[in-house]
């Protein structure tokens, strides 16, 4: 299994507390032994939601998942960053993958652009965070090469510029940019499915959820693959999904689970209340 980054987050900028030690973190140094993983479980936009989070983890273990890549976002909207910066430090520890998204970046970064309503949430999150936390957020690459994987946040033309994954133009501009098969990314916070043949242009599919998907080997992909913790496809439950790299399909996966918890400590926090409805809603 190969791996590379195409990013260095791993200059010596001081070490923090939290696991991994950066110096340990060879992932992030694009060097991560094999982990000949067969079902990987995928997590994009958790978003401090604490309780979507450890729902998706049980399933995702239920299921058999041997491996975890996390693709950004893991703050910003929900009520506990530090629980879910320091449970996904765990699990880089052991080997996850995970990728900074903008919300992140805007934790550690004055200049990113965010919404209002984002921009509100950032700063109290940015209070939350103990330094160590910071740290770990800054030094998440912006994408990651596995195989012929492209672990990205938002899409693979231009990961920075954080562009949102909305129709075959955004499709075809990052299959352009990558020669990876498989792009797997997030942003969207609604579960899509792109491919391309040699000879036809993206096409935009809908996931079914727990259907697996063959992602035929002569066409490349692009699985945009919704929120762990703030859906906006008008479903509320958590989305993450399962790739099993020996049939080669995708399983897109809803998991339930108690959204009024959460709610209420957005509103016990002092976070903005229609964060509590989106989630309630999934919108
Ligand atoms: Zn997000």
């Amino acid at each position: 299994m190969q791996r590379s980054c195409s990013r260095s987050p791993c200059a010596s900028r001081g070490r923090h507390d939290l696991e991994p030690p950066r110096e340990q973190n060879d992932y992030l140094r694009c060097s991560l032994g094999s982990s000949n993983a067969m079902l990987i479980a995928l997590f994009a936009d958790v978003h401090a939601n604490r309780e979507a989070l450890t729902a998706c983890l049980d399933d995702a273990a239920r299921e058999g998942a041997d491996s975890y890549v996390f693709l950004g976002d893991l703050v910003g909207y929900g009520p506990d960053p530090v629980w879910v910066v320091e449970r996904v430090a765990g699990l880089i520890a052991d080997g996850a993958l995970a990728v900074q998204g903008n919300h992140d970046a805007a934790a550690v970064d004055d200049k990113q652009t965010l919404g209002a309503l984002a921009h509100t949430s950032i700063l109290w999150t940015r209070k939350q965070l103990a330094p160590a936390h910071l740290e770990l957020l800054d030094a998440l690459p912006l994408d990651l090469h596995e195989d012929d994987r492209l672990y990205v946040h938002a899409s693979g033309c231009s990961p920075q510029d954080w562009i949102y994954m909305l129709s075959a133009r955004e499709a075809f501009q990052s299959f352009r940019a990558t020669a990876q098969r498989l792009t797997f990314c997030g942003h969207t916070h609604t579960p899509a499915l792109f491919n391309e043949s040699a000879t036809s242009l993206p096409h935009q599919h809908v996931p079914v959820d727990n259907m697996p998907m063959p992602l035929l080997s002569q066409r490349r992909w692009i699985a945009v693959l919704g929120a762990v913790g703030q859906p906006r496809d008008k479903n509320p439950a958590a989305c993450y999904a399962l790739l099993d790299t020996v049939s080669n399909r995708l399983t897109y996966r809803r998991v339930h689970y108690d959204v009024d918890v959460t709610a209420r400590k957005i509103v016990a926090a002092g976070l903005p209340e229609v964060l509590a409805k989106r989630i309630v809603l999934g919108a």
